[in-house]
């Protein structure tokens, strides 16, 4: 194969959505897998709805989830400039050559002409097609009349043969001529000079000159797909190979929205979804490795792994439970210092740890060890404080009213044990370790005759505020440990959670 050019060709008119992170991800592993380039262009011709702000964002989104770019924006490259905006030169001088060889010809049919036109088609139960009245227009005749200030488009002379590609995906396509008829490669601009040339020509224009081999796109252009092919054809340019991606559903199999839950990149970030999922995530999403129901793998594990003709042509369902899942498993792999540091922020957002303790070794110590053991019951890090809110945020008033504990707190036994508890707790000077919890817990036990959940679940409410949770081994040193800490939150200690459960 001649080396492999593909590209991402985003618009930077919003975020960055799972659906076009897919088609960025299956570009660059293809690129990657056959030692190609990768290149990313900005389509920015929307002036109206492009934004810089938008492209920052997706090309830090890209980055985050380990793509890099062999050609685009702020690398350059043989093509520079790869922003369309910054190209209007070069579609210009295109545009002339295909008027001078007569591949495309100027169409001084006005809007009214053109809407009473598709009207008697519609009318005439016809294709809504253009009619072709200015195709025949000699070339004398189309100067004479832009020279005399007629405004006019530009439109492509379709050949008179099927239009064919093919389709890595799908296979061989092809569409009847007719359904393309001369289509607007560059709008009327309504004064003397032509306008704006049209998505589908700059695309093509830029695909060709950028040399591209393989335009791995979603399926949403599967239409524009045989324009661009005409648009090779009369500049002689070899047709790439396509590679159209099936859409991504929601779960109700409506095409995927925001209706369906948050689905831009920034989002999987904030909520604290690691990039390796995400992309382990979204490579599953319509390709599958071969012979193998394996569903772990690394991105240099995709690179060797990922071949376009595994791509499947169904669509493909988002299934954010699985994309947990996937986050969940990583999440255990995630080494301590990384988690720590992705971790952090979640805490000093809600003002528990404070930006200089980053640098605080005993306090660094302290976090791994509330990491491990908070982590393994969240799927993504943003649920980390929900689940340790006790640790800095201890309420015992709502504790006690919270309605799953006040009746397991109202027994007879419940009160006896925390009585014990209390004294046992009350009598006992410094620091309380793991063991002599513990120890504690026993002899209650044996003083009370409470044993089992009534005896636990009424300790584990006074010190957490919920009848479940982590074991106390790890519990009671966090406890003492964060106590001792000067965090922006105090960290009660055991004794103290228990006076204050116990006073108010
Ligand atoms: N700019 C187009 C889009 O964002 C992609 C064009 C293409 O891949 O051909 O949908």
């Amino acid at each position: 194969m001649a080396t492999v050019r593909v590209r991402f060709a985003p618009s930077p008119t919003g975020l960055l959505h799972v659906g076009n992170a897919r088609t960025a991800l299956y570009n660059w592993l293809f690129a990657r897998h056959h030692g190609g380039k990768f290149i990313l262009r900005i389509e920015d011709t929307d002036v109206d709805r492009s934004e810089e702000r938008h492209e920052a964002q997706l090309m830090e989104d890209l980055r985050w989830m380990g793509m890099d770019w062999d050609e685009g924006p702020g690398v350059f490259g043989p093509h520079a400039p790869y922003r369309q905006s910054e190209r209007t030169g070069i579609y210009r001088e295109h545009t002339e050559q295909l008027l001078t060889e007569g591949k495309a010809y100027r169409c001084f049919c006005t809007q009214e002409e053109l809407e009473a036109e598709r009207k008697q088609a519609m009318a005439e139960h016809r294709p809504q097609v253009y009619s072709g009245r200015c195709r025949a227009l000699s070339a004398e005749a189309q100067l004479r009349r832009a020279a005399s200030g007629e405004a006019f488009a530009v439109r492509l002379r379709i050949p008179d043969h099927p239009l064919r590609f093919h389709d890595l995906v799908r296979g061989d396509v092809e569409f009847p001529q007719e359904t393309v008829s001369d289509p607007i490669i560059v709008r009327s601009s309504g004064v003397r000079s032509s306008g704006m040339p049209v998505y589908n020509y700059v695309v093509t224009v830029d695909d060709a000159l950028m040399e591209i081999t393989h335009v791995i796109r979603g399926d949403d252009h599967i239409s524009n797909t045989p324009k661009q092919v005409a648009i090779y054809e009369a500049f002689g340019w070899p047709v790439p190979e396509f590679a159209h991606l099936s859409t991504i559903l929601g779960s109700d199999r409506e095409r995927l929205s925001k209706r369906h839950g948050a689905t831009s990149i920034a989002s999987f970030r904030e909520m604290g979804i690691l990039p390796e999922a995400l992309v382990n995530y979204l490579a599953l999403l319509g390709w599958g490795a071969e012979g193998g129901t394996r569903e772990q793998f690394s991105l240099a594990e995709l690179v060797e792994a990922f071949k376009l003709e595994r791509v499947t042509a169904s669509p493909a369902v988002f299934d954010f439970e699985k994309l947990h899942w996937m986050n969940r498993h990583y999440l255990k792999e995630c080494d301590r210092e990384r988690l720590a540091e992705l971790a952090w922020p979640y805490f000093e957002q809600r003002n528990w740890l404070s930006p200089q303790h980053i640098a605080d070794e005993r306090a660094q110590a302290w976090f791994d060890t509330l990491l491990a053991i908070f982590t393994p019951s969240v799927d993504l890090l943003d649920q980390l404080p929900g689940k340790a809110w006790f640790v800095f945020d201890f309420d015992p008033l709502h504790a006690r009213d919270e309605e799953e504990n006040a009746p397991l707190l109202a027994s007879e036994s419940a009160q006896k044990v925390l009585a014990a508890f209390a004294g046992k707790v009350r009598a006992h000077a410094g620091p309380v370790d793991a063991a002599q919890f513990k120890a504690w817990m026993n002899e209650v036990k044996a003083e009370t005759g409470v044993k089992g959940k009534e005896l636990f679940h009424p300790v584990r409410i006074a010190l957490t505020g919920s009848h479940s949770g982590p074991e106390f081994d790890k519990l009671i040193p966090l406890f003492e440990e964060g106590s001792r800490l000067a965090l922006p939150v105090h960290v009660l200690s055991v004794r103290e959670r228990v006076e204050k459960f116990l006073a108010e």
